[in-house]
């Protein structure tokens, strides 16, 4: 089965309003229609990214799990769908590691976004110490099925998955397309064929093409090398000339 390619960029905590602006002046997403490439960017920027996006989907990076309501800080799933935000990710390690989020509310928030019309980009993935231990498919498998086993069918249909083992977030250490590929294809066992499964951890221009290549991964959650107009758009290039 052919899934197009979602080439995702989730910037994190980085580039403001002027930046992004700065940014969309100098990026241009192809229109193709087997890759998608789309833009997390922080909340603050993401009128900037929508007012200048052209063919690039714009995202979020976290949305509250409630509707609205005294929750300071926080930013409900109709305020980015009035937006014109298309996807959002949930789940992220670092929102898991600092933030305290754990698979029952990564649950609720995936629910609250598809409701929404909101594409999820679950995160998944297991810390070094897990990998080390060969618990990584326990790990993985866990997560998964604590959301997806709580979807209804077309939820799940819905919902992106990215395999982001999370010592290769950040850090430059890569999963090899090997290990990827074992991941990705462990992930599809348990989930519809037509879901999409991202790879994330330290993609970038130099490796994309060979991750890109298996046939269980459709696509990238790219962090830092999604912050440069040319880099993040060699990997687009790269998903373009894979199709
Ligand atoms: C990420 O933020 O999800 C990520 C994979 O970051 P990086 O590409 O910088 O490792």
């Amino acid at each position: 089965m052919r899934r197009p390619y979602l080439i995702a960029g989730n910037w994190k905590m980085n580039q403001g309003p002027a930046q992004t602006e700065a940014f969309f002046g100098a990026f241009s997403a192809p229109s193709h229609p087997e890759v998608e490439a789309l833009l997390c960017v922080p909340f603050v920027s993401l009128q900037q990214a929508l007012a200048k996006a052209g063919a690039c989907r714009i995202g979020a990076q976290n949305l509250h799990f409630e509707e609205n309501g005294a929750y300071t800080g926080e930013i409900s799933a109709s305020m980015l769908q009035e937006m014109g935000v298309t996807h959002v990710i949930v789940g992220h390690s670092e929102r898991r590691q600092y933030f305290g989020e754990t698979d029952a509310i990564v649950l609720r928030k995936v629910k609250k976004a598809l409701e929404h019309g909101l594409t999820p980009i679950l995160c998944v993935g297991e810390v070094l110490a897990e990998r080390k231990a060969g618990a990584q498919e326990r790990v993985v498998g866990a997560q998964v099925d604590a959301v997806f086993g709580a979807l209804s069918a077309a939820e799940r249909m819905a919902t992106v998955i990215a395999y982001e083992p999370v010592w290769a977030i950040g850090t430059g250490e890569t999963a090899t397309p090997e290990q990827a590929q074992a991941m990705h294809a462990f992930i599809r066992s348990r989930v519809p064929a037509e879901v999409r499964i991202l790879y994330g951890g330290s993609m970038n221009a130099a490796n994309a093409e060979a991750l890109l290549s298996q046939p269980d991964v459709d696509g990238g959650l790219i962090g830092g090398a999604s912050l440069k107009p040319d880099t993040f758009r060699s990997i687009v290039d790269t998903a373009i000339r894979l199709r």
